[in-house]
């Protein structure tokens, strides 16, 4: 009997670093792959069939895109803090927290509570013990050990 088969031989064509929108993180490792079936015979690869491909790995999430995405334009390092404020508010961090830490990042408190006020557009609301914002969805008082809002 004759074993033949298909198998995907993948190599490594160049590694680098870009910006992965799953790991949402700039300056993460790829590799450059190509891969490609080739017709085996007895397990071993006797020759190409099928179309040449060739995708970026990240390998840190281990997700894999097109080689487009390393032409994309990456968020600024800025962007991806406000992005990280934003996760802060709905895991239930206090509006005044993530002010701070805006101010800490260089903004002036101005233009940190403008931005929360764009980040959070209303949804808000206080602690009726110690008087700490909170997105709406948040459901504990962090300042108040978990106390109930
Ligand atoms: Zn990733
Ligand atoms: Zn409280």
């Amino acid at each position: 009997m004759i074993i033949f088969g298909w198998r995907h031989l993948k190599s490594t064509r160049d590694t680098g670093r870009f910006y992965c929108p799953h790991c949402v993180k700039l300056d993460v490792a790829y590799h450059h792959m190509s891969a490609r079936q080739w017709f085996t015979l007895y397990f071993i690869p006797v020759f190409p069939i099928g179309r040449h491909e060739e995708y970026i790995e990240c390998l840190k999430c281990k997700s894999t895109y097109t080689v487009a995405v390393l032409d994309l334009d990456p968020p600024s390092e800025d962007d991806l803090f406000v992005r990280e404020c934003y996760d802060r508010l709905q895991q239930g961090d206090s509006l005044e927290d993530v002010e701070a830490a805006l101010v800490q990042n260089g903004r002036n408190s101005g233009q940190a509570v403008e931005l929360v006020d764009e980040l959070t557009r209303g949804k808000v609301r206080q602690c009726d013990r110690c008087e700490v914002h909170y997105l709406k969805s948040v459901k504990r008082c962090r300042a108040c050990e978990g106390r109930r809002l």
